[in-house]
């Protein structure tokens, strides 16, 4: 079987960005295709390529997530991650994190190293320090644009970054990682931690990555009703992935996701103005988009 995989960068309002700025986020998103496709291409397991292509985008300052995060209403940050393996339902994530430099790494010793699905805080910290995963000051996550968005209250800007992929043994996982929401309540919990609102990944189904309005995601539970409606329903990934986000839309809450199915079909709607997204298919093609 062809290996393949999705990435987003966020959804959102997009105006003011610039057919420089644009051609900078696609030269972004590409850089992390490639780093989760070469662990594919190797014969690597999904789980190693979303959490390549993840830690590529924490890295990079355009994305909201690691490095370049947005910042909470006292102008510090925490950040948020979760990763999920669809072959054994195993999972990890931590959240209000705030000087774990790749997130993506500690929430999967979090799952790899521990009894628990999701560490917070302090103890994410603690527990990250002792399975040697890097730290980075405060200084590291800081970029004056983000922070100049806090203080003119532009409060509607987000994003987050994610990858879902199938790999050569037919496996699925997912992964997400965030800054979460610009002056978000310091303590502020959004849905790219919490299996089953921003990541899931079962075999049977789907791996899926949100990106939105958090709290509407957590209160449809999303990315685990994505799931659901395949399991249950039998809906192909497509009108699964459709629907979910119809669901989001119904409360009020925007934003997107990207999806993959054990078959190799990639879905990756969304209702707000744009989606930085990417993803080659089972054929190998290439899309690499940001608006519709
Ligand atoms: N879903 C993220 C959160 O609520 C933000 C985003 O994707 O825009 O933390």
């Amino acid at each position: 079987m062809n290996p393949v995989i999705a990435i987003h960068g966020g959804a959102g309002v997009m105006r003011g960005i610039t057919p420089q700025g644009a051609k900078r986020y696609k030269g972004g998103l590409e850089r992390a295709l490639d780093a989760g496709y070469a662990v594919l291409e190797a014969g690597g397991a999904s789980l190693e390529a979303v959490a390549a292509a993840v830690t590529q985008l924490e890295d990079d300052p355009l994305f909201n997530a690691g490095r370049g995060a947005v910042y909470t209403s006292d102008e510090r940050h925490e950040l948020d991650a979760s990763i999920m393996d669809g072959a054994t339902l195993r999972a990890g994530g931590v959240t209000a994190a705030s000087r774990i430099r790749n997130p993506v790494l500690a929430a999967r010793a979090v799952m790899e190293h521990s009894p628990h699905v999701l560490l917070a805080g302090r103890g994410a910290e603690v527990f990250a320090r002792k399975h040697a995963i890097a730290f980075a000051p405060p200084s590291y996550f800081h970029t004056s644009n983000r922070l100049r968005a806090l203080r003119k209250g532009l409060l509607r800007h987000h994003g987050t970054v994610g990858a879902v992929a199938l790999d050569a043994q037919g496996n699925l996982a997912a992964a997400t990682s965030t800054g979460g929401s610009t002056g978000k309540l310091p303590g502020r919990v959004g849905d790219s931690p919490i299996i089953g609102a921003g990541t899931y990944a079962d075999n049977a189904t789907c791996a899926v990555s949100g990106t939105g309005l958090g709290e509407a995601f957590i209160r449809v539970a999303l990315a685990h009703e994505v799931s659901a409606r395949m399991r249950l329903r039998g809906e192909p990934l497509a009108r699964a992935a459709a629907a979910g986000l119809a669901q989001v839309a119904r409360i009020g809450g925007d934003g997107g996701l990207i999806a993959v199915d054990r078959r190799g079909n990639i879905a990756m709607p969304f209702n707000s103005e744009g989606m930085f997204r990417a993803c080659i298919g089972r054929d190998g093609a290439r899309i690499v988009a940001i608006y519709r």
